[in-house]
């Protein structure tokens, strides 16, 4: 059965019995400060589980693409050189939000693998929580009854398992439960006689993996570490599907489902080496196969590789791989942007986008090869460096800091350095390279995670009203609050039962403020969303939480932000109309001072083009074309009225088109009545972000005008000062002019300053045996101008040697020039003279034996450096 057959007969199966199936949400998370990646099917429905939405279905499927690279999760290390794990994967899910609970998800998960898929019952196995009596949790005894069942004449098939594999929580506090994983036995007959399949149950053998975990929420953890039964109990599983694949096409590795091939046989055909001959290179084909999907779609979700966050995670998978492909399959030259192609040949069925993005994704990852490459070379040269340093002190034991950095900056994993220094019989510092690694990870954990409190719930009043479209003022309440320490600092977290606050999202900043009640005045500093949660960031916790509140949007801020907003919805409709209808857009950020879009194009906007497409923007503000917004309505309606969905973006079941015009967007945000109150958008700045990826800077209203009277004003005091009264432009043409004439004839002057010099220097030579000597301080301009002069006496035929100095600018620079006869004859090196009278300008210098120059800090050192070469030169 192909791949994609068997994805949807799982979401067909569950569709029978009744669940919605939905989309897979973006793999990169956008509004949740604990999370970067979705690393489980249920990120999405985080809400549902922590209370803060209902449900809009109580029952629901899908398949969600998973990355499992940083935090809780962390699979990379073992992707390659194992069979099943992998960093981005496909998790197939079946929920249950407080309708159906043990029962039935053993029930159905157990006729689908045995039934539906005629997956011999033998070689599964079931998992259930032994219980935890420290905490008090008891043994699922009624996962037990329910696994009995399904084996009945197999009792060996269901283990019990301790809280490591067999309770699930989601974080430090909110929503948990016991869990039953269900494992399968792919090894063969004889295998399996002479060791039972139960003996290797989480063991980490590549033959008996787990491939599905039935997690049932019923409790929920409280900050002081107790736990409380829920009121709704939930089901939430997840079943991997690559490994369902291997399982069902009768494979023993995920790469040898129709899932990977056809990327492997790719890079076989690219590299001439064969997969699965048990060569070395198989780890590295796995890991290139594998990472390029990871790489791939989150391009698609438009997180592009890059210096942070979520981007570098990105761009350190990418280098995981490319270095792979450089150690292990001798690719020196950039070759994974070549697989994108069969990629979405595989894949691109379900993920449509992998298709149409198809081009983009392999110019990026182009461009990161390219770029990596050559940084990898520098790491291999640093590694040798280090290599021989180390042996010139007959230290045998690389730093585990030096592993470190080699790991962090170059991509190279502890591994590889290991392998490198153990072909010069040397070893690294491995316990000291994994303290680094433990701080560095824990660095980042103290940046991503929060430290919350609980929840001080005031009233429930179901999901925030906002009111902010229309108002920017509100009589609230407080539904909700707790404090929250990041990076040291303590906010309070605030929810309320309505509010004019926006929440920071599509780009836009959040929006900041006050709060009021009859006592206390809180300010508001940051509007955040935390999934669907609106969060009003404080300085400080409400004395009376209870009271009623006024909240006040701060209007010149909300009104300068919506100015720039709209400005980029004009901006991406000129970019259209001037550069083609192949821009889109792939980022922006509004802040009240200005704005940034990001869109792709694969040229550089000409000058000219540039200014029509400020033009047009600006056209459009002129012509005062007021706000149209249409809310609520599904996402097709607003495809037929124009708006262009972007990848990577969720989508509720209905959306908000936002029109000025022709001009028709998905958003969000807050925008302006009518376009002339932008007054002006000026753009300040375009250029590449990445490969087919341009940014434009503007600003607009008081800022564009600031920016604009700073110029002019510049351009006028330049004026004044070059006492100009008609055009300024041939003014400045006329200095340049000037300027580089008068440069010319300095030079000429300076030339022939030195040859004076030089002649007065030839005057003054002095014999040294038959060795006719130069030496002076001269005034020069450079060090340049010296070594002129030497090659001018140089050229000449008597036996010279000349040493002469020169103060520039401060600095003592010294010049020893030896007649070639002399250095090949008498062996009289000018390496050695510089040698020995650096010292005096506290310097040190070197060079060839005809020519060698020195540089120190001490000019009132010359005369006597010279005098030292004088006397060097009697005694020799
Ligand atoms: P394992 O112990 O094999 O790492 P897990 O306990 O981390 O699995 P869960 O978090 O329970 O797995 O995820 C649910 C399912 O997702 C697993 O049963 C497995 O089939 C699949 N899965 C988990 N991690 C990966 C991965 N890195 N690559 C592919 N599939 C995975
Ligand atoms: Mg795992």
């Amino acid at each position: 059965m192909k791949a994609q057959e068997l994805r949807h007969l799982f979401l067909e199966y569950f569709r029978d019995k009744g669940h919605e199936i939905v989309q897979s949400a973006p793999m990169v998370v956008k509004n949740d400060p604990t999370l970067m990646f979705t690393n489980a099917g249920m990120n999405q429905f985080k809400d549902i589980f922590l209370g803060n939405t209902p449900p809009k279905y109580n029952r629901i499927a899908n398949s969600q693409k998973c990355l499992r690279v940083s935090g809780k999760h962390n699979d990379l290390e073992e992707v390659g050189h194992d069979t099943y794990h992998h960093t981005m994967f496909e998790m197939l899910g079946n929920w249950s939000f407080g309708e159906y609970f043990k029962e039935e998800a053993i029930e159905w998960a157990w006729e689908f693998l045995t039934e539906r898929l005629g997956i011999p019952r033998e070689r599964l196995y079931a998992t259930i929580f032994r219980g935890s009596p420290e905490e008090n949790v008891p043994r699922d005894d009624e996962a037990f009854r329910f696994w009995q069942k399904c084996f009945p004449d197999m009792p060996h098939h269901i283990l019990e398992g301790p809280k490591k594999d067999n309770f699930w929580e989601m974080g430090d506090t909110g929503p948990c439960g016991p869990c039953s994983e269900i494992h399968i036995d792919v090894r063969g007959e004889k295998e399996r006689k002479k060791l039972p399949g139960q003996d290797l149950v989480n063991k980490g053998d590549p033959q008996v993996i787990e491939i599905w975990n039935l997690v049932f929420i019923q409790y929920n953890r409280k900050a002081d570490g107790s736990l409380e039964m829920l009121p709704a109990k939930h089901v939430d599983t997840g079943m991997g599907f690559e490994r369902l694949c291997m399982v069902v096409q009768g494979k023993k590795s995920n790469y040898d489902t129709d899932l990977f091939q056809p990327v492997i046989k790719e890079i076989s055909s690219i590299t001439g080496k064969k997969y699965g001959e048990k060569g070395t290179w198989d780890t590295a084909m796995r890991v290139i196969a594998d990472h390029l999907r990871a790489v791939s779609f989150s391009i698609a979700d438009g997180q592009l590789p890059s210096n942070n966050k979520a981007g570098y995670v990105i761009r350190r998978i990418l280098r995981r791989a490319v270095r792979y492909g450089y150690n292990g399959l001798g690719m020196e030259e950039p070759f994974m942007y070549r697989l994108v192609p069969k990629l979405a040949e595989a894949m691109g069925d379900h993920y449509p986008e992998l298709t149409s993005l198809k081009e983009l994704i392999s110019k990026i990852i182009l461009e990161e090869e390219t770029a990596f490459l050559k940084t990898l070379g520098k790491g291999l040269k640093m590694i040798e460096k280090m290599i021989s340093d180390l042996k010139k002190s007959s230290v045998r034991i690389l730093p585990g800091k030096v592993a470190f950095e080699l790991y962090d900056t170059f991509g190279f994993p502890a591994d590889l350095t290991q392998l490198i220094l153990r072909e010069h019989n040397m070893e690294v510092d491995i316990p000291g390279f994994e303290d680094e690694m433990k701080n560095q990870k824990e660095r980042s954990r103290e940046n991503a995670l929060l430290d919350a409190g609980d929840w001080q719930i005031i009233r429930d009043t179901g999901d925030t009203i906002f009111t902010g479209y229309q108002n920017t003022a509100e009589d609230v309440l407080i539904t909700r609050y707790r404090m929250v320490k990041t990076k040291g600092r303590e906010v309070c977290h605030i929810v309320l039962d309505k509010t004019p606050f926006y929440a920071e999202s599509g780009g836009q900043v959040g929006d900041t403020g006050f709060i009021q009640s009859h006592n206390e005045r809180i300010v508001i500093t940051d509007t955040v969303k935390e999934n669907d949660l609106i969060i009003h960031v404080a300085g400080k916790v409400p004395s009376e939480p209870a009271a009623g509140f006024r909240a006040e949007v701060s209007q010149e801020r909300r009104k300068m932000t919506a100015a720039n907003h709209t400005a980029t919805h004009l901006l991406h409709y000129a970019l259209r109309e001037v550069l083609g209808s192949h821009v889109e857009q792939k980022g922006s950020l509004v802040t009240p001072d200005r704005l940034r879009f990001d869109f792709s194009h694969f040229a550089k906007p000409s000058g000219d083009e540039l200014l029509r497409v400020e033009e047009r923007a600006n056209r459009l503000v002129m012509e005062n074309m007021n706000r149209q917004v249409t809310d609520n309505i599904p996402l097709k309606q607003a495809r037929s009225m124009g708006a262009v969905a972007l990848f990577g973006e969720k989508y509720g079941e209905t959306v908000r088109v936002v029109q000025f015009g022709d001009s028709v967007e998905l958003c969000g945000g807050t925008h302006v009545d009518s376009t002339a109150s932008i007054g002006i958008i000026k753009i300040i700045s375009e250029g590449a972000i990445a490969a087919g990826i341009r940014r434009i800077e503007a600003v607009t209203a008081a800022r564009a005008l600031e920016y604009i009277n700073e110029r002019i004003s510049a351009v006028e005091d330049i004026a004044v000062m070059l006492k100009s009264t008609g055009n300024i432009k041939e003014s400045v043409e006329k200095l340049v002019a000037e300027n580089s004439a008068l440069r010319k004839s300095l030079e000429k002057y300076q030339a022939r300053s030195a040859m004076n010099s030089l002649k007065e220097i030839e005057n003054r030579a002095i014999r040294i045996g038959d060795i006719r000597f130069l030496s002076g301080i001269i005034e020069a301009d450079s060090a340049e101008t010296l070594k002129t002069l030497a090659f001018e006496v140089r050229k000449k035929p008597e036996n010279s040697i000349m040493v002469i100095g020169s103060d520039i600018e401060g600095k003592a620079n010294l010049v020893v020039m030896v007649s070639d006869r002399l250095t090949g004859e008498r062996n009289i090196s000018a390496v050695d003279i510089i040698k020995v009278i650096a010292g005096e300008i506290n310097g040190g210098g070197g060079g060839q034996p005809f020519l060698a120059t020195a540089g120190g800090k001490n000019p009132g050192g010359l005369a006597k450096a010279l005098k030292k070469a004088e006397e060097f030169l009697k005694n020799l």
